[in-house]
């Protein structure tokens, strides 16, 4: 027998119904019901952050994460300019009062992975000393598929790792990204106390063109979402639950009401 979850538990990341821009997101999933949401930057400045503040809180929406920024791996390039970006997200996730700053490592590039590790690590200390005390700072590792184009950093493992130098920093556990890796139960249970966020979705067992842009809604594909989810609660894991779905042939395409209302329904049954 399983616990179900409330649906208060419920977060929407934007990207979700990415034909709606910040306004009417926060306007249409709290015409659902739904008061948490993970921001993307661009949409964000698009409207501006002042105009974001005052709508999320009059419409009482908890912004649980802030997304998404890139901490450079490598050691030549602009380093300073890609670290400055980060520090200028630092003061938008301030500005709309977001509770965590969504980080991604990469993007990648020929170095080997004990020397990528070192790099990331400096980093991401040098980028946590000067992160405000209220923002809590979350690095995700995204699935293999993404290694060579996005981000090295493709297991739970290697970001708690990193989080094992980096005192406060907390890892995202998103099942289309980790739900392949057999070692992930037992990486949950070693992530307790530095979980600060579960993303969910599904496999879709027929994949049409780009694999990163086709992830299918929960229920869809062949992704065991509420064993993860029992893991995590095992875990000490209490807080949102996000549903993060890229899908440029299928639910990007449709009626955002309908995404939402899809969404709420699909998460009672599988989350
Ligand atoms: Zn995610």
């Amino acid at each position: 027998m399983t616990a179900l979850v409330s649906v208060e538990r419920l977060a929407i990341n934007q990207i979700t119904t990415k034909p709606w821009a910040l306004d009417n997101a926060i306007r249409g999933y709290a015409r659902h019901g739904v008061h948490a949401v993970a921001v993307w930057r661009d949409k964000l400045a698009e409207l501006g952050q002042p105009a974001a503040r005052r709508m999320l809180g009059d419409y009482g929406m908890r912004v649980v994460a802030l997304t998404p920024v890139r901490v450079p791996v490598a050691t030549d390039g602009d380093v300073q300019s890609a670290m400055d970006e980060i520090l200028r997200a630092f003061d938008e996730a301030t500005e709309i009062g977001a509770e965590s700053l969504l980080m991604l490592a990469g993007p990648p590039m020929t170095m080997s992975p004990e020397k990528m590790k070192g790099v990331l690590a400096e980093r991401l200390y040098a980028l946590k000393q000067r992160a405000p005390s209220s923002l809590q700072l979350v690095i995700e590792p995204l699935h293999p598929i993404y290694a060579a184009t996005v981000s090295p950093l493709n297991t739970l493992r290697d970001a708690l790792d990193l989080c094992d130098q980096v005192e406060g920093l907390g890892v995202a556990v998103d099942v289309y990204n980790l739900s392949w890796d057999w070692d992930l139960e037992r990486q949950i249970e070693r992530a307790a106390g530095r979980l600060k966020g579960f993303h969910v979705s599904d496999w879709l067992r027929e994949t049409t063109g780009d694999i990163r842009y086709d992830r299918g809604m929960m229920g869809d594909g062949c992704i065991d979402i509420r064993r993860i989810r029992e893991w995590m609660d095992r875990a000490g894991y209490r807080d949102t639950i996000e549903v993060e779905i890229f899908s440029q042939n299928n639910w990007w395409r449709r009626d955002p009401d309908e995404v939402v209302r899809t969404c709420i329904e699909r998460f009672h049954i599988y989350c």
